[in-house]
Formats: C-alpha cells, sequence, structure tokens
C-alpha cells in the first residue's frame, strides 16, 4: 500500500477495545459535568489563528510551533483548533451569554490538533473534554472543579496526583517574573537552547520544561506563591482551607506552571507518576474574557486528555451479554420476531449474516465471541420456539417464547 492511503502521521484510528476505553472515559465525564449544572458547548473545530495566537500567546509552543495554520480561499489565516478554552470565550463574547445570567458552567468535547512529535498519548489529533466556569471569582469555583477532577479518576479507578499552585495576577505577576529572570540568568549554563532562548521572553516556561538539564536548574528557583499581592494570597489561602474540608489528596506543587499565557491565580493539573505526564490540566484565566472584548469576567476550567486517559483504564464499559442469531431456512421473518424477544432486556442481539452449515455459524459465534447462539431452523419456526446455545458450557436447549422471556429475566 502507497503512504497515501495512510493515515498522516500523529493521526489515529480508534477502534476495537480502544473504542469502548474511549467511551467510557466521555461517558464518565460526560455524566459527571452535566449532574453538575455544566451544559455542553458544540464548538467549531477551525477558528482565525488570531484567536489562538492572542489567548494561548505567541511566545508559546503551542502557538509557534504545534499549530495547524492555513489561509482559506480568501487569504484569511485559520487554524485547526489546538484547545478549546479560547474558542468557548470566543463563543461566549460572541452569544452575549453574560448578558443572560449571572455565571455559565460550560462544557465541550471534541479533537484537538497539535503539531507534536508523536508518541505514547501524543498524538497530532487528540480528544479533550474541557469544562469552563464564566462569572465566578469566588474559590469555591476552583473547588468544584478541583473536586470534579478528583471523581473523575476516582471513577475510572485512574491513580494520580492532583497538584495546584497560583500563579498571581496582572498586580503581582510582574516582580515574580522579574525575580525568575534574575534566577534564570544565574543558571543559564545549564539550560537547554529554547530557555536559553524562552528566558527573558516568557520565562514561567521554562518551568515546563521537560529537559532534565532545565528540571534540574530550576528546583531552587523563586517561587510564584511568595510574591502574591493580597487578593491572590487570600484566593488561594481560602482554596487551601476548602481543600482541607474535603478527603480529596492533592499537592501543592511550587513550580507548576502551564504552557498558555493565559492563566491566572489558580492553576491544577493531575499527573500520573506511573506514566510521568500531564493526564488533566487547568486553571484561572480572569482577564480572557476582557481582553476579547467582553465585559470583566473571571473564568476558569480544565481540559482531561481522553487519549492520556485511555493509557491507564483497562476495564472498558460493562459489556452486555451478546445472543448471536443463526438463522436456517427460510426463517427470515421468524427470525426477526426472535430478535424482538431480546429488545430492551440489556442485551446485545443480532442476527448472523454468515452463510454456511452450523459448524462454520459456531466457528463465527466464537470469532464474534457470542455468549449463546440462538439457533431457528424450520423445525423451530413450526413449533414457535428456538434452541439456545450457551457457548462457554455448550450446553442447549429448546425454549418457547415465554420461555426465553423467563430465562432473560433470571
Ligand atoms: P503536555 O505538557 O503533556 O504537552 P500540555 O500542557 O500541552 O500537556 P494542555 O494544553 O494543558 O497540555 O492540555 C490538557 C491535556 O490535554 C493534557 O494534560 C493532556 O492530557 C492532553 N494533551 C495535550 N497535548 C496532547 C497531545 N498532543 N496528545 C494527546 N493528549 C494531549
Ligand atoms: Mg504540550
Amino acid at each position: 500500500m502507497t503512504d497515501k492511503f495512510q493515515a498522516p502521521r500523529g493521526f489515529h484510528d480508534i477502534l476495537n477495545s480502544d473504542i469502548k476505553k474511549f467511551r467510557r472515559i466521555t461517558h464518565v465525564c460526560r455524566e459527571l459535568l452535566e449532574s453538575h449544572g455544566f451544559e455542553e458547548i458544540i464548538l467549531p473545530v477551525v477558528e482565525f489563528a488570531q484567536l489562538f495566537e492572542k489567548s494561548i500567546g505567541e511566545a508559546t509552543d503551542i502557538v509557534q510551533k504545534e499549530m495547524f495554520v492555513f489561509t482559506d480561499r480568501k487569504g484569511r489565516k485559520l487554524a485547526l483548533r489546538p484547545e478549546g478554552t479560547a474558542g468557548t470565550v470566543r463563543a461566549y463574547i460572541q452569544n452575549r451569554l453574560y448578558a443572560f445570567k449571572p455565571y455559565h458552567k460550560l462544557f465541550y468535547e471534541g479533537p484537538m490538533f497539535r503539531y507534536e512529535r508523536p508518541q505514547a498519548g501524543r498524538y497530532r489529533q487528540f480528544h479533550q473534554i474541557g469544562a469552563e466556569i464564566f462569572g465566578v471569582s469566588d474559590p469555591l469555583a476552583d473547588l468544584e472543579l478541583i473536586l470534579l477532577i478528583g471523581e473523575i479518576l476516582n471513577r475510572l479507578e485512574i491513580e494520580a496526583v492532583i497538584e495546584i499552585n497560583s500563579l498571581g495576577c496582572k498586580k503581582c505577576r510582574p516582580a515574580y517574573r522579574a525575580s525568575l529572570v534574575n534566577y534564570l540568568h544565574t543558571v543559564a549554563g545549564n539550560l537547554c537552547d529554547v530557555c536559553l532562548e524562552r528566558k527573558d521572553r516568557n520565562p514561567l516556561r521554562v518551568l515546563d520544561c521537560k529537559e532534565k538539564t532545565c528540571k534540574e536548574a530550576i528546583v531552587s528557583a523563586p517561587k510564584s506563591v511568595d510574591f502574591l499581592c493580597q487578593e491572590c494570597s487570600e484566593h488561594y489561602r481560602k482554596l487551601k482551607a476548602y481543600l482541607q474540608e474535603t478527603n480529596l489528596a492533592y499537592r501543592e506543587n511550587h513550580l507548576l506552571v502551564r504552557g498558555l499565557d493565559y492563566y491566572t491565580r489558580t492553576v491544577f493539573e493531575a499527573v500520573s507518576d506511573k506514566l510521568d505526564t500531564t493526564l488533566i490540566a487547568g486553571g484561572r484565566y480572569d482577564y480572557l474574557v476582557e481582553e476579547f472584548g467582553g465585559p470583566p469576567t473571571p473564568a476558569l476550567g480544565f481540559a482531561v486528555g481522553v487519549e492520556r486517559l485511555m493509557l491507564l483504564i483497562d476495564s472498558p464499559l460493562k459489556d452486555y451479554s451478546f445472543y448471536l442469531i443463526i438463522p436456517f431456512g427460510e426463517v427470515h421473518s421468524y427470525a426477526l420476531k426472535v430478535a424482538e424477544q431480546f429488545k430492551g432486556t440489556g442485551r446485545r442481539v443480532e442476527i448472523s449474516y454468515r452463510k454456511g452449515g452450523l459448524k462454520k455459524q459456531l466457528e463465527f459465534a466464537n470469532k464474534v465471541k457470542a455468549d449463546y447462539v440462538v439457533i431457528v431452523g424450520e423445525r423451530e419456526m413450526k413449533e414457535g420456539k428456538v434452541t439456545l446455545k450457551d457457548m462457554k458450557s455448550g450446553q442447549q436447549e429448546t425454549l418457547s417464547f415465554e420461555e426465553i422471556q423467563s430465562f432473560l429475566r433470571c
């Protein structure tokens, strides 16, 4: 086969048992978010590139290196969305949601695109489920999102640590930034080339570098929490006090920053020590709505990386037991009637399209992992019965419709 018919690098098919993992993750997240009053928003996959340049930040890896950008027929610069927050903020303002309610809780789900080097859990097209709260400055909203992250992990039985930090605001961040730049100059000899270049332009990102030498160089870097203004300090203190009242395990990581410029105050991540990667990440972005022309609106959110979680779950959604109906002869409409008996009983039921004798059919039933086969031949049709065979035990019996019903009830 030529390359032409392979998916492009970093773009992957999700199939077989992975689909079940994928669905289980999205099912758990959607159910939790909906039960917490988050309303779904379906966003376009394409936006003007500028939306991401201005929100995520021009000096970030995502914008500089990872965006899929193209021009349309009129020469406009568009981008495949690399994340969902910028689009949600755009939609919030464009649809004037702020005019209808004092605060909003929204969630989205779908593919994101980043031109990254593919590896396990890192793709060029991947999926996120994200939650955003607009219009709440109270740290209770930070608490709600962090608890939701804990609950998602809990329900999926994934072991991860939730880390939190505070990055301060417009008032207090500049002093921290200046102190960090000073520090980075003192360890410049140990920084990787990329960090050397970004230490003055985007110094916080150096803290997020995955290079070993950089990780070592920053261990004694100044901490943003030591520079917080009174309001930010109070916000962070309250959040931690609320967290103490719950039984959620979390740890403070004073070097936690995020790869996007728009964050203020609280940032948080769920990190898998086993995989040494981030699974879920988020934080506050109190200025973003205003910067995009909306009214001043404190906001915050998180995004779940679906493929990352898929690496850590092995039990897919519980399977229904599977009944394969095998018709023999001219029994088509009778087979449909038999299939009706299973509808609404929480069982999976299918009529086999496989042609051939009993042996072939049973081999096929094994291959597709049927739990039972339901043999429907002309004799069964005449008697108004079916032959039910348990594929595990090999036992079989002939049952009337009434007997099937009582069998299915136990
Ligand atoms: P990382 O540090 O792993 O590159 P990030 O800081 O770029 O992650 P965010 O932009 O915060 O990640 O995205 C939130 C989540 O989306 C991540 O925690 C991760 O689970 C997932 N994610 C990000 N990039 C990818 C990717 N290329 N492939 C698969 N999942 C991804
Ligand atoms: Mg990244």
